[in-house]
């Protein structure tokens, strides 16, 4: 789809006989860090014979980080290369994304984390001069996938996809408001390919808990799907609303403070909590404004946030924002705040509009402190 070569790992024969085809007679230069490496191997190997040559590039960090250090040695060693190959999921696959479209080189990802819907994006997460910024990049041109190694993956990477992707029960619901009460323009295609890929993964939720390869199939499915209904809506619409939003408040403020940042679907898991609650608040407090009554027959096709709860921390993922060192007053502050982060109408903004966030805080505060 749109180009890019999306190859699930084939039983017999060649691993991906596809991504062989395009890499073949390359020169490689392939890269991954001390926690992708060992997945990594056996591909390298496997394409050794049919590509020109293979340069390898390992960061020995235990939580790289895409700064200048990162992408300034991926650019020193890429020279005289034309790919690139990494073995990671987001920040390996922002730096291939990104060193590519900047050197001008075709860049491929074996994933190996269901950890973010990122992949297929034609922008990059990169550190610069202590900002975390977005800036342009490439979508790789093949994503290889191997569900036996995406099952390997650490519980709270799996719990970070699945709160990102769980995401999109708001984000979707936002985008309806907003057309709904302002009448900005929706696009149904989008929102459905979303739903569905959304709604799989609900529904086979047991064989994700479970660590079983074909669950992480259809959480993986749903990341990358997600990805491709924001190419058809032309923006982040289907995928980013308010529950986006209170995690890229938080990463600010992390980054500012020079803390580590925790991963963007844990803090999406939670801030897709906190919007769900919001909208249940609404509801139940009969909160009126234009087409109120049609939104709250979407909220209550909403899944439940004991559900969503139990989910996450049966995948030792966070459920409260105490767990990722958020403390009450920067909560707070997250809550009133979150909706500045962009202009994109959510359900922050609405209760911006109606000025009633102050009355929602304590229940949020007492649910997810
Ligand atoms: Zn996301």
């Amino acid at each position: 789809m749109f180009g890019i070569n999306v190859e699930y790992k084939k039983q017999e024969g060649a691993s991906y006989p596809i991504f062989n085809k395009n890499i073949k007679g390359k020169k490689v230069l392939a890269v991954c860090d001390v926690n992708t490496e060992k997945f990594f191997l056996p591909l390298l190997e496997e394409i050794k014979p049919i590509v020109d040559s293979i340069k390898f590039l390992k960061f020995d960090d235990e939580e790289l980080v895409p700064d200048e250090t990162a992408y300034g040695r991926m650019e020193q060693e890429v020279k005289g290369c034309d790919w690139i190959l990494v073995a990671g999921s987001g920040t390996l696959n922002d730096l291939g994304k990104y060193v590519g479209a900047k050197c001008g080189v075709k860049n491929s990802t074996l994933a190996t984390a269901p950890s973010m819907d990122g992949f297929i994006s034609t922008v990059a997460a990169i550190m610069t001069g202590g900002k975390k910024v977005t800036l342009p990049a490439q979508s790789p041109s093949d994503i290889l996938v191997d569900p036996e190694i995406l099952a390997k993956a650490p519980a709270h990477m799996i719990g970070a996809g699945v709160g990102d992707i769980l995401g999109k029960y708001n984000s979707v619901l936002d985008w309806r408001l907003a057309n709904l009460k302002n009448g900005e323009p929706i696009n149904e295609e989008s929102i459905a390919l979303t739903l569905k890929a959304v709604d799989d993964v609900l529904i086979n939720m047991d064989k994700i808990l479970e660590y079983n390869p074909q669950g992480m199939v259809y959480l993986m499915d749903a990341l990358i799907t997600s990805g491709y209904a924001m190419v058809i809506a032309g923006n982040s619409r289907p995928a980013s609303g308010g529950e986006h939003h209170t995690s890229h408040y938080l990463e600010m403020d992390f980054v500012k403070k020079g803390l580590p940042v925790p991963l963007h679907g844990i803090k999406v898991g939670l801030g897709t909590l906190v919007c769900i609650s919001i909208y249940r608040w609404l509801k139940d407090n009969d909160v009126k404004f234009t087409n109120s009554d049609k939104v709250y027959e979407l909220v209550d096709k909403l899944p439940k946030e004991e559900e969503i709860i139990s989910h996450l921390k049966r995948l030792n993922t966070p459920v409260t924002y105490t767990e990722i060192g958020v403390d009450k007053a920067l909560l707070e502050e997250m809550l009133l705040n979150a909706y500045t982060v962009r202009e994109r109408y959510t359900v922050l903004s609405l209760c911006k509009e109606l000025d009633i966030m102050k009355d929602v805080v304590p229940m949020l505060v007492e649910k997810y402190l």
